[in-house]
C-alpha cells in the first residue's frame, strides 16, 4: 500500500459531500470515473464533510451516519482504500487553515462571481446559505485540491469555472509569496447524467433516485414507476426509447440488450411493463451486490471508521507538509 501512495504517479484529488446515500446517478456521473483512476494515478479521494456544513449547516444529526455510509457506498461499489488514500476531510483540519490563509488573499468580487453562487442561494432559498461559510467555500475547495500539489482534478465541463478559481488563487497566492502551488489541471471526465424516476436528472433534491441503500425489492418497485415514453398507451404503439427514461437506464447498466430493445419499443413489440422488468432485472444485476457489501460493511462500523483514519493519517502527513510550507512563505509563526 505504502509503495503505491509514495510512487510518482500524477496525483488526482476529489471529494464529494456526504449530503446523502450514493445513488446509481452519482456512480455513472462521479464513481465509475473515480474507479477507473485508481490504478494509474495517485487518488486523494476525500468525503467531504466540511463541505456538507456549506449547505446543511442548521441540521447535523445525520452527518456522521451519512459519512459512513458514503464510505461504505464508495467501498462497496470498488474504490479501494488500498489502492487511493480515501479520507475524511474534517479529520484533516490542516483544510480549514489553508482554506484560511487562502481567504485572505482571496478577492470578495472573484467568490459572488462564482455562478454556482447566486444558482444555489436561489435553489436552496430555504436552507439560508447566504453565509461567509458558503460564499468562502470556492477556498476551501482550492484547499483541498492544493493541499497535495494535485497535477488533476477530474471534472465535468460544468465545473471548469470552480477549477478555474482554484487555479487563479493558487496563482495570487504563489504571486505574492514565491512559487508554492503547482496549478492543479482539468481532467476532463464525459460524466453520464442518468435520469431519476420522474425523468429528471437523478438527485436527491428531486427524491428520485435509486440508491445503493435501497433494498432490492424497492428498486424494482421504483424501476416500474419510471415515466416512460408519454405517447405509448397500448403496447403496439411505436414508441421512442430515445426519449425514455427506462432506455436511458437500459443503456448504462443492459448494454448488450439495448439495441434488440430500442428495436422493439420502436415496433411496437414489448410492453412497457415488460421492458421494465428487463431494466428492472439488469439493474439488480448490477445494484443488488453492491448493496449487499455495502449492508455488510455497515454493520461493522468500527472497521469503517478505521478504515477513514487510516486514510486520513496517510492523508494528514502529507497536509501538515504543506502547511508548513504555505506558513513559511506568508512567514507566520516560528
Ligand atoms: S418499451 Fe421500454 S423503451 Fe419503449 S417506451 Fe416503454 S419502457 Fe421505454
Amino acid at each position: 500500500m505504502d509503495q503505491q501512495k509514495t510512487n510518482k504517479k500524477p496525483v488526482v484529488v476529489s471529494g464529494a459531500r456526504p449530503t446523502g446515500d450514493i445513488h446509481l446517478g452519482n456512480y455513472a456521473g462521479a464513481v465509475a470515473n473515480w474507479i477507473a483512476l485508481q490504478d494509474d494515478y495517485d487518488c486523494h479521494y476525500f468525503i467531504a464533510d466540511y463541505h456538507a456544513l456549506t449547505t446543511h449547516y442548521q441540521d447535523t444529526s445525520e452527518l456522521r451516519d451519512l459519512t459512513l455510509r458514503v464510505a461504505a457506498d464508495y467501498i462497496a461499489c470498488g474504490i479501494d482504500p488500498d489502492k487511493v488514500i480515501l479520507f475524511l476531510q474534517s479529520s484533516v483540519p490542516e483544510h480549514a487553515e489553508l482554506s484560511l490563509l487562502l481567504s485572505m488573499l482571496t478577492p470578495v468580487s472573484w467568490l459572488e462571481r462564482n455562478p454556482s453562487y447566486k444558482d444555489l442561494v436561489n435553489e436552496l432559498s430555504k436552507l439560508e446559505i447566504r453565509t461567509l461559510g458558503f460564499l468562502g467555500y470556492p477556498c476551501l475547495m482550492a484547499a483541498d485540491v492544493l493541499m497535495y500539489r494535485a497535477n488533476f482534478v477530474p471534472v465535468g465541463e460544468d465545473q471548469l469555472p470552480h477549477l478555474e478559481l482554484a487555479r487563479e488563487i493558487a496563482r495570487r497566492f504563489n504571486h505574492l509569496y514565491g512559487t508554492t502551488f503547482p496549478e492543479p489541471a482539468a481532467l476532463l471526465t464525459k460524466s453520464k447524467v442518468l435520469p431519476g424516476t420522474d425523468g429528471r436528472k437523478m438527485s436527491k433534491s428531486y427524491d428520485n433516485t435509486i440508491s445503493f441503500a435501497d433494498a432490492p425489492e424497492e428498486v424494482q418497485k421504483k424501476v416500474m414507476c419510471m415515466v416512460t415514453d408519454p405517447a405509448r398507451i397500448h403496447k403496439t404503439d411505436p414508441g421512442h426509447p430515445e426519449i425514455c427514461s427506462v432506455f436511458s437506464m437500459h443503456k448504462e447498466f443492459n448494454v448488450e440488450d439495448s439495441e434488440e430493445i430500442a428495436r422493439l419499443c420502436r415496433a411496437g413489440e414489448i410492453g412497457c411493463v415488460a421492458c421494465k422488468r428487463r431494466c428492472g432485472a439488469a439493474i439488480a444485476k448490477f445494484h443488488t451486490p453492491i448493496h449487499e457489501k455495502r449492508t455488510a460493511l455497515l454493520a461493522q462500523p468500527s472497521q469503517l471508521i478505521e478504515r477513514l483514519q487510516e486514510g486520513s493519517k496517510v492523508a494528514q502527513k502529507k497536509a501538515k507538509n504543506m502547511i508548513a510550507v504555505a506558513r513559511e512563505a506568508i512567514k507566520i509563526g516560528f
